[in-house]
């Protein structure tokens, strides 16, 4: 019996990198993404299959789980696995080697026309970045026609409020300690004039 349940579970894989692990040096070191990637990232894939064995939840995608268990406090150790595996994901795609720049311009027309330019749009980023206190992320998200900046803390994620996450800066510590120490502004600054993947937010809008 447990044989045949075990066969349905649905088992969350590590998604793979979109780039080598020194891509983004020198804003993103590959000591800092081995880390990240291959121990944090991973540790949360890990225990969230551990978590899910022999669950009514072990069927569900990645998306599915986050926006189920969102809330529910005696979901949380699900919740926060699913969310992290899910925030980390989509944070590696949010860079590139060789990004920053200006956004395509479908994008670029939607950020002016819900902030006053595209470098507010980034101030509003860096702020919402260095103000969130303690562990959390930084997102730029579309809610219907209109593009804003929000952050979340620990593992939480806009979709759970009903947004649609376009890009994510990660702003646990462990994001940036070993390059920038506790100077978490010099690395949100970095991240969006040098590694930022404007392409990949414009592929998420509706
Ligand atoms: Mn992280």
């Amino acid at each position: 019996m447990k044989q045949a349940k075990l066969k349905s579970e649905y088992i969350h894989v590590l998604d793979p990198l979109p780039y080598t692990d020194s891509a983004l040096s020198p804003v993103i070191s590959s000591d800092t993404v081995g880390v990240h990637y291959g121990k944090h990232h991973k540790g949360y894939v890990d225990k969230l299959n551990k978590q899910l064995e022999g669950t009514e939840y072990s069927d569900m995608s990645l998306e599915s789980l986050v926006i189920e268990t969102a809330g529910k406090p005696d979901l949380s150790g699900i919740f926060n696995n699913a969310a992290q595996a899910w925030n980390h994901t989509f944070y590696w795609h949010s860079m590139r080697e060789k990004g920053g720049g200006a956004p395509p311009a479908k994008l670029k027309e939607k950020i002016e026309a819900s902030f006053d330019s595209l470098d507010a749009c980034r101030e509003e980023l860096i702020k919402a970045a260095t103000t969130q206190f303690g562990s959390g992320w930084a997102w730029l998200v579309q809610d219907r026609d209109k593009i804003k900046v929000m952050a979340t803390g620990n593992a939480d994620n806009p979709m759970t409020s009903g947004m649609k996450p376009l890009l994510t800066i990660d702003v646990w510590e462990h994001a940036y300690y070993l390059d920038y120490q506790n100077r978490r502004a010099d690395y949100v600054k970095a991240v969006l004039d040098k590694l930022i993947n404007w392409e990949f937010a414009a592929k998420n809008l509706d």
